[in-house]
């Protein structure tokens, strides 16, 4: 009997993901390049559900219904356009090949194109949830051809993480698409990460709180407004003891932060995409700077700080804290999905933001209840340009605006870096302004490269003779 879907990759995901599927009675062929870890799955969870081990490709083929549907989870980069090279020529016309891992989007774009070109079906589809969520059910994010989509929605919608009986996953565009909404996700994960980071940094050195008792306040902080998973795993990270030392654990890890590339796709796309995404960005940087480790040793003992001022009242800082951190969260989505718009619009994808938001509420990293907030705001205002405009976003900012600037003047005066809380400020601030200081800009790119300007008074551009008599003269 032939198996339903394959699998190819049995690193922690794939072999998750193959596992998912299994338990709900999918027969699953299984495959990786090492053979030896195919054995060691097939010892592991073999009688777990209908698998099949495959030793060769050729075998892994042979073992699959036709058409045939093959997941391809390997090492992102490289690797897929390996495994690729190799599949093609033993599949069939109509076959189809998902690649879902962290493929960068125009990666997808090229390997669709690639693979139409020999009779084959292509989908890039967006996992999130690591290794636990591939297993229980993670969001996904499937792009590409719709009709290949239709036939292979019954076993993702299947494995996928449920929410008020809404799977978390739907056809999210074609090409790249679903790797381009995977990638923001990420970068979406990135800002929101680094946001409790900055929170934890004020508990830590302007309250002068300590891990256990900051990991107690993101449990409180859990059941309001922020409630997440990332801030429910802060609480449970900051209240682990380090078995060697029985110091608190985040205290004994080394502060560089890793990064495998995503939050810097979405940062690179957003430059080329002319959209401000500074939460997500300054998340990138400060990832960046803190791998900086030897530099900031020696800077921390060269460069003068501010004189340390009087503390403010604990419990008024811990809840000012709190709003500044829901307040940035607020900016860094509506910047992200400002960005989704964009691309959105270049590409012709025709995105369904809420559909985003409503998948992206169970199974990921950055499932919360405030995706409901986005959700519902899309339903309303479909061709929304941005979510602080819609009245529960306004709101919200409005309310914790005071608390926000608090926290922003108050870190700056205590030399805390918050590059995530005070950008997002900025951005806020740049927003709402009706006219900002670009006309200098605009007037200085003039002067210096007679690159002209537009008037508020009349239609055209205009360049001032700034070396020769002074003179306006109209350009167009
Ligand atoms: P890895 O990214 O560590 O990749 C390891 C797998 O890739 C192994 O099966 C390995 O085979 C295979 N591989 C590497 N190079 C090749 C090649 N040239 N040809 C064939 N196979 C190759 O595995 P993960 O499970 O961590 O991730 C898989 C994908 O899922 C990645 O794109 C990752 O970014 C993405 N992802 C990961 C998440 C996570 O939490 N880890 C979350 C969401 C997405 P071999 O055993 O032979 O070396």
């Amino acid at each position: 009997e032939k198996s339903r879907i394959g699998v190819t990759g049995l690193a922690v995901m794939g072999a998750n993901l193959a596992r998912n599927m299994a338990r709900r009675g999918f027969p699953v062929a299984v495959h990786n390049r090492t053979t030896s870890k195919t054995q060691e799955f097939m010892k592991d969870f073999g009688d777990e559900g209908p698998f099949t081990g495959s030793e060769s490709l050729q075998e892994f083929v042979d073992a699959l219904e036709t058409p045939r549907t093959i997941v391809v989870m390997v090492k992102a980069g490289p690797p897929v356009d390996a495994v690729i090279d190799e599949l093609a020529p033993l599949l069939d016309k109509g076959d189809i090949i998902i690649d879902a891992g962290n493929s960068h989007f125009p990666d997808t774009d090229r390997r669709a194109a690639y693979c139409q070109e020999r009779g084959l079906r292509f989908m890039g589809v967006g996992v999130s949830g690591g290794e636990e969520g591939a297993l229980l059910g993670p969001s996904i994010m499937p792009g590409g051809d719709p009709e290949a989509y239709a036939e292979v929605e019954e076993i993702l919608t299947a494995i996928a993480a449920v929410v008020d009986d809404t799977p978390c996953c739907t056809h999210v565009g074609p090409g790249g698409a679903g790797h381009y909404v995977k990638m923001v996700h990420n970068g979406i994960e990135y800002a929101d990460i680094q946001l409790i980071a900055e929170a934890y940094d004020l508990l830590t050195h302007v309250a002068g709180l300590s891990a256990p008792e900051i990991g107690k306040i993101f449990e409180q902080w859990n059941t309001g407004d922020l409630e997440s998973f990332l801030i429910e795993i802060t609480g449970k990270v900051l209240a682990k003891t380090d078995e060697k030392t029985g110091a608190p654990l985040v205290d004994v890890i080394v502060d560089q932060a890793e990064q495998k590339g995503t939050g810097r796709w979405t940062a690179i796309d957003a430059l080329d995409l002319g959209v401000p995404l500074t939460g997500i960005t300054e998340a990138v940087f400060a990832r960046t700077l803190s791998s900086l480790r030897d530099e900031r040793r020696a800077a921390s003992t060269t460069l003068a700080g501010p004189t340390p001022g009087s503390g403010s009242n604990r419990d008024d800082l811990v809840e000012d804290i709190r709003q500044a951190l829901y307040a940035s969260k607020v900016v860094a989505y509506a910047q992200g999905f400002a960005q989704m718009r964009a691309a959105s619009q270049q590409n012709d994808w025709n995105l369904d933001l809420g559909a985003m938001a409503t998948i992206w509420r169970g199974g990921c990293i950055i499932r919360a209840q405030f995706l409901n907030r986005i959700r519902d705001a899309y339903a309303e205002h479909p061709d929304l340009d941005n979510l602080l405009m819609v009245p529960y976003f306004t709101q919200a900012v409005a309310d914790a605006q005071d608390a926000w600037r608090r926290v922003v003047a108050t870190a700056t005066a205590q030399g805390v870096a918050i590059p995530a809380f005070s950008s997002s400020l900025s951005y806020y601030d740049g927003y709402r302004r009706e006219r900002g200081p670009a006309n200098l800009i605009q007037g200085l790119r003039d002067f210096f490269g007679a690159h002209t300007y537009r008037r508020t008074d009349s239609d055209g551009t205009f360049h001032t003779r700034w070396a020769q008599d002074g003179s306006e003269v109209s350009t167009g």
